[in-house]
């Protein structure tokens, strides 16, 4: 038998890690042979709990906690069931009884009173933020043109007074784990943009790669692509102008993503290309917000 254990206090921001993720693994299915439990409660407790539970082979342990290393440090070790002296365990019973709730107190009393197997795993986060409240810090994610650049409804002439996130909370915003914004546009991007985007932005909130965004402070790789936009549509022009010769291009997913799993997309299957993962497309590529003068040029298309 496995148990998958979270301990931490359910309303303590980042601390409530272990909770919060096991709620949320309670709803998957799992092998026969693997528990899922939340062991949010008094290592005393916790010690009662084990006595009346089929012996586990291994125990894993997640919770959210501090111990000044980055914010959102991914920690993961194995369980040496090594003790402190006799007083310090001591003092780790007396707090326990008092109603701390504590990783590190678990693992030593549990240790000392025999009730771990040899097998112990424990995954830990350093929380960025440990005051009291629900939730955990979150990262910035703008998704699609309008989350990002305010897409056309922020085009010029628009009375709504949108605008993308960046525009909204500042170029200078970062989160609590300390990310800028990160922009993912597209109308829409494609739906593998958005998770390897943010499986990318967990990766390296553990330290394991390093964040890679372009000066618009989108995925480097999503964006090194190529499309280029056609004129606007509405104005009839003949087919000689289609030609992607000379047109500038705007970074995009789609060339090589496809809408889903390399099929389709507008670039893709060579379809009309609206720019859209631009900044200010609607009025660069799209003109149909501002008025225009009769006969005026097709600029900078
Ligand atoms: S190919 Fe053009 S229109 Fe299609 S998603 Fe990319 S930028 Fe937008």
């Amino acid at each position: 038998m496995i148990l998958i254990a979270g301990v931490g206090y359910p309303h303590l921001r980042d601390m409530s890690l272990g909770p919060v993720l096991i709620e949320r693994l309670q709803h998957n299915d799992w092998p026969q042979g693997v528990e899922i439990a939340d062991l949010s409660y008094g290592a005393i407790g916790v010690l009662q709990d084990l006595d009346n539970r089929a012996p586990y082979e291994r125990i894993i342990f997640v919770a959210g906690v501090k111990c000044d290393r980055p914010p959102g440090t991914l920690h993961c070790y194995r369980w040496e069931h090594q003790l402190p002296d006799v007083d310090a365990i001591q003092a780790r019973v007396a707090e326990a009884m008092m109603g701390v709730i504590s990783l590190e107190h678990l693992l030593v009393i549990a240790t000392y009173f025999g009730k771990l197997p040899r097998d112990v795993v424990v995954i830990e986060v350093e929380a960025a933020d440990d005051t009291w409240g629900e939730g955990l810090t979150p990262a910035v994610l703008a998704i699609g043109s309008c989350a990002t650049w305010g897409g056309i409804p922020a085009a010029v002439g628009s009375p709504t007074g949108a605008m993308g996130l960046e525009a909204y909370l500042g170029r200078d915003f970062l989160s609590r784990a300390g990310l800028p914004i990160i922009n993912v546009p597209g109308c829409a991007p494609p739906g593998e943009a958005f998770i390897e985007t943010v499986i990318s932005i967990c990766l390296h909130l553990a330290q394991m790669v390093p964040l890679e965004l372009d000066e618009e402070r989108r995925p480097r790789w999503l964006y090194s692509t190529l499309a280029h936009p056609l004129p606007p549509r509405t104005d009839y022009l003949p087919a000689q102008v289609y030609e992607v010769v000379d047109r500038p291009g705007v970074g995009c997913p789609v060339p090589v993503q496809g809408w889903m799993n390399r099929i389709g997309g507008c670039a893709h299957v060579g379809g009309a290309c609206i720019g859209c993962t631009a900044r200010d497309f609607a009025d660069r590529y799209l003109e149909f917000a501002a008025p225009r003068a009769p006969g005026a040029s097709l600029q900078g298309v």
